[in-house]
């Protein structure tokens, strides 16, 4: 079994930190706020004081952080960085969903220090996350695929390689987009049915008879519908993500329609609603309903 450092235990890394404790590896972990540390510690984890000493003397440092500058602090910080205390021939796993041009530019810094680094971005949630059954896009040389492979095969239900370093992202990025979108569509259009006097509920048991009706509208309108928003992936996080798609293409103008999604998501946050689950970008479109702003 391997050591592994992971950094980040927000909502997925605890739980992917669990699962790889639970596969009998010995993880050591660390947290920016270090009270999140302690379920896994009760659970056999070491905890560390900085992302340095926690990757010093890991095989593997595998990263779960919230965006592209807690990942650049992270892996690099002067004093405290990841990459500062791992030994050549180590690798480091960024399982965050970040820009492809981050990606990229911190592989090239690791290979200058003599690590290899994977990009392992994870479709999923936190259940999928629970369950080891996340679906994993993996960028980076296969030989580095393979030698992280029980690592990842810990958390992961499916491994899939995309292709070079930044196309793990690219492909995270375009689920989520396709996710995302179907995510304003409804959001749009249950208030719409509401509006017309319907009952929502019955209205999409008859639309998921349909070809059209995706097999995860079930968990999006099912949760519109219930008014249902305990965060799972919260409206902040979908937004930065189209954020960062919008970006990866050089020019909002050739993606209007994933630029029209983020505005909406965008708008909720302005609403106060970005903590809730993205399905909670309902709320906007009722309130609007009612004349509210
Ligand atoms: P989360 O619960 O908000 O956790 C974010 C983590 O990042 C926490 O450990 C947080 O530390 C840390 N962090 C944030 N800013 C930091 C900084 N400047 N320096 C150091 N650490 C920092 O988010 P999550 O749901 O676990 O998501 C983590 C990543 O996975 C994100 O990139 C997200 O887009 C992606 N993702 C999420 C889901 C999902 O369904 N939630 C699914 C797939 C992928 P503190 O605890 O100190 O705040």
């Amino acid at each position: 079994m391997s050591r592994i450092s992971v950094l980040g235990l927000g909502a997925m890394g605890s739980r992917m930190a669990a699962r790889l404790l639970q596969a009998g590896h010995d993880v050591t972990v660390w947290n920016r706020s270090p009270e999140a540390a302690a379920p896994l510690v009760a659970q056999g984890a070491r905890q560390a004081a900085t992302p340095r000493e926690a990757a010093t003397g890991a095989a593997f440092v595998l990263a779960m952080l919230r965006d592209d500058e807690a990942s650049r602090s992270v892996w690099l910080e002067g004093e405290t960085g990841a990459l500062g205390g791992m030994a050549a021939g180590s690798t480091a796993l960024e399982s965050s969903t970040l820009t492809p041009a981050w990606v990229r530019e911190l592989g090239a810094t690791a290979m200058a220090r003599g690590v290899a680094l994977l990009e392992a971005p994870v479709s999923g949630s936190r259940p999928q996350a629970e369950a080891g059954q996340l679906v994993v896009l993996a960028g980076g040389e296969a030989g580095v695929l393979a030698r992280a492979m029980p690592v990842l095969g810990a958390i992961g239900g499916a491994v899939h390689h995309a292709g070079p370093l930044g196309a793990g992202a690219v492909l995270k990025l375009v689920t989520n987009a396709l996710l995302g979108i179907q995510v304003a569509a409804y959001a749009e259009l249950i208030p719409l049915i509401e509006r017309q006097g319907m009952d929502p509920g019955a209205a999409v048991r008859i639309l998921s008879q349909t070809s059209v009706f995706a097999p995860v509208a079930h968990y999006l309108a099912g949760s519109m519908v219930a008014g249902q928003f305990a965060p799972q992936f919260p409206v902040a996080l979908i937004e930065k993500d189209f954020g960062y798609l919008l970006a990866c293409d050089g020019a909002a103008e050739k993606l209007p329609a994933s630029a029209a999604v983020r505005d909406v998501f965008r708008r909720a946050i302005e609403a106060g609603l970005g903590e809730l689950n993205m399905t909670g970008a309902v709320q906007l479109h009722r309130r609007w309903a009612r004349g509210e702003a």
